[in-house]
């Protein structure tokens, strides 16, 4: 016998995309399932964390599930750059706390957790429209009927694929990650690393957790480059390249490693009766690939517009698009002036890094994050690409805006 379950809304997938659309909708006084694969939510960390204070506050993450970040080191080869601002407005995450916060708050807005619970299969109704998904759970096969399912399961994009809405991605970024135990450990800054030896297609970095801890990792974009990230960063720490060696004897504590889209916007994210969010719907900023503060606030969004349509019992494509119009809006062109910027960062020689890194030195706290955020907004982008004191940076903010 297989277990039956009947919800208004059914969201596949336990990470920050999945628990913020549960959290949304459940608010809304609907009836919310949330179902998450492993055996609790965030038992595999696939993620190195790092998001900003402004988004944390913005989403009232508590204060005890980061640690702040106020100055940020890049190395290249040749050069070394370090913009030090005067409060911290970067974070890096205590990831398993605050994915558990995020869902505890989706519980206690209502939500019903399910854990241990693999949706491997949809449910269609006779016009081909999705009614609700299948899989296995701790007791065997269960079943749940929805008038909506949100995707929010990430990289594997299930429930789309299985629909048939769209294909594996063919452009991606693949990270490894060591979470360690340092002995001189600055709490407060992050490395950036570029160059061949770190990654031929993307970059390496060193993220503190405070407490003596750090995240080191590689990324590597596929399908430019066919550098495994974990042979790389195995390399890199046993070479203790660049700014590796300032952290004394290592321990390793948790090992990491996961996948991120970067293929774009290009996938449509409202169907009758669906919503991707989060990872499945490739909504990352492509220069850094970070998708964590997107994935909750446009969670958020879906969660919402979800419950809204099936109150007012239409959930139609049409009923959904305000989720897909709202992060078109905010996003779109951020993402797309970023994607221009990643382009030319991933055919960088080492020199041609060298000479980048002087080009961010001339950049204060406030341009660099606005720039690694791709918070590219229009105004700021024409004030600095006409009026920075150096070329080269202007140089560089035109291409952002889109000329050569
Ligand atoms: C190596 C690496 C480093 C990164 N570093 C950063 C960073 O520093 N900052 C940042 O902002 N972003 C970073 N990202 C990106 C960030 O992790 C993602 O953008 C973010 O996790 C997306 O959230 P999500 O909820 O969409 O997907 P996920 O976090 O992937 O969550 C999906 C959830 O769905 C579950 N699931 C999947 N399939 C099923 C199924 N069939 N049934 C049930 N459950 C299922 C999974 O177990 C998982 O819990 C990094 C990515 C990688 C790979």
């Amino acid at each position: 016998m297989s277990e039956e379950y009947t919800y208004d809304l059914v969201v596949v997938g336990g990470g920050p995309a999945g628990s913020s659309a549960a959290f949304a909708a459940a608010k809304k006084g609907i009836k919310v399932a949330l179902i998450e694969k492993e055996n609790s939510i965030a038992e595999t960390v696939r993620t190195s964390g790092v998001t900003w204070i402004q988004n944390i506050k913005e989403f009232g993450i508590p204060d005890d599930c980061f640690n702040p970040i106020k100055n940020f080191s890049f190395c290249s080869p040749n050069n070394e750059v370090t913009i030090s601002d005067v409060i911290p407005r970067a974070a890096v995450l205590d990831v398993r706390k605050t994915y558990r916060w995020l869902a505890n708050e989706a519980e206690k807005a209502g939500a019903n957790i399910f854990v241990k619970t693999n949706i491997k299969n949809i449910i269609k109704n006779e016009n081909g429209d999705i009614v609700g998904v299948k899989g296995i759970g701790a007791n065997g096969e269960i079943i749940f009927h929805s008038k909506v399912v949100i995707d929010a399961t990430g990289f594997p994009s299930t429930i789309c694929k299985a629909m048939g809405f769209a294909p594996q991605w063919e452009r991606f970024g693949a990270g490894a990650e060591y979470e360690m135990k340092g002995e001189n450990i600055d709490s407060e800054t992050w490395w950036l690393m570029v160059g061949q030896q770190y990654s031929p297609a993307g970059y390496a970095w060193i993220f503190p957790l405070g407490d003596n801890i750090v995240r080191i990792g590689v990324g590597v974009g596929k399908p430019e480059s066919n550098v495994d990230p974990t042979q790389r960063l195995k390399e890199i720490i046993e070479k203790k390249l660049g700014p590796i060696k300032k952290l004394g004897e290592l321990k390793e504590i948790e090992f990491h490693y996961g996948l991120i889209p970067n293929d774009g916007l290009s996938r449509k994210t409202v169907f009758n009766n669906m919503i991707l969010v989060g990872d499945s719907a490739g909504q990352a900023n492509p220069l850094v690939l970070e998708g964590i503060r997107y994935a909750i606030k446009f969670g958020r969004v879906a969660g919402k517009v979800s419950a809204e349509a099936i109150k007012s019992g239409n959930t139609d494509e049409k009923s959904l698009y305000p989720y897909e119009e709202n992060w078109r809006k905010e996003i779109e062109s951020k993402i797309n002036s970023a994607g221009k910027v990643q382009d030319r960062w991933i055919g960088l020689s080492d020199e041609e890094w060298d000479r980048e890194l002087d080009i961010i030195k001339e950049l204060k706290p406030e341009e660099f994050i606005d720039f690694i955020k791709a918070d590219f907004g229009l105004s700021n982008m024409i004030k600095l690409a006409t009026h920075h004191p150096k070329l080269a940076v202007r140089q560089l903010f035109n291409l952002v805006k889109g000329k050569k």
